[in-house]
């Protein structure tokens, strides 16, 4: 299957993928873990988006998009994959769509998560991330970690990403609705939309969006 992910910033995109993508059995591709990883490892392309990413602003098209068809080409993602954070604007759903047809293939389903703005500045405000593994996140208030600062699951150190303050967030969220929210309406109008409500337990959320994925496919 080829699911894109859509939601705004603290819709839970990243936690929700890495379920999902191991409930599907297929790779999570997540081009802000992309980003970040090359920022980590001063890669050229890491010193282009950095800037970007500090301001809550998208990074130009020429560069995402071709870091995300190059991870689309590795074997793994062969027989399928979840997008997380790709495509993010008009532009990027046109050329993964161009991507796709190349190879005979087409995009299956498009989960958007809703969830309420206020919602969304609290959670992102108090996140924590793991360094070692984005998809290990805690809250200074809903989901503290055991011992602070560092990671129940796997012991690493806990951060606070650059761009989750209060002004970043509500920077993202303007971008959000501006650049990513016509992707909707665009796949929409290809009936390949699923909306299911991100609030809740992770969990919970995770089944709402199986059933919902397999409901599509029926
Ligand atoms: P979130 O969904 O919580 O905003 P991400 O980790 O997906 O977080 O993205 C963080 C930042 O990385 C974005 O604000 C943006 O600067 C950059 N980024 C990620 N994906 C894209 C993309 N597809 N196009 C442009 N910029 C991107």
């Amino acid at each position: 299957m080829r699911i894109v992910l859509v939601g705004p910033p603290g819709a839970g995109k990243g936690t929700q993928a890495a379920y999902l993508a191991e409930n599907l059995s297929i790779p999570h591709i997540s081009t802000g873990d992309l980003f970040r990883a090359n920022i980590s490892q001063g890669t050229p392309l890491g010193k282009q988006a950095q800037e970007y990413m500090r301001a809550g602003q998208l990074v130009p098209d020429e560069v995402t998009i071709g870091m995300a068809e190059d991870r689309m080409n590795q074997a793994d993602a062969a027989g399928g994959f979840l997008l997380d954070g790709f495509p993010r604007n008009l532009a990027q759903a046109e050329a993964l769509d161009g991507f796709l047809r190349e190879h005979d293939l087409s995009v299956d389903a498009v989960l958007d998560l809703e969830v309420p703005e206020d919602e969304v500045v609290k959670r992102i405000a108090g996140r924590r991330t793991c360094r070692n593994d984005s998809a290990h996140t805690f809250h200074v208030e809903y989901k503290k970690p055991q011992a602070e600062g560092v990671c129940d699951e796997c012991g690493g150190e806990l951060y606070q990403r650059e761009d989750d303050s209060e002004e970043t967030v509500r920077k993202r969220l303007e971008v959000y609705h501006r650049e990513t929210e016509p992707i909707i309406d665009y796949y929409k109008s290809k009936g390949l939309v699923v909306t299911i409500s991100a609030l809740g337990k992770v969990n919970e959320v995770t089944q709402r969006a199986m059933d919902a994925l397999a409901a599509k496919a029926a």
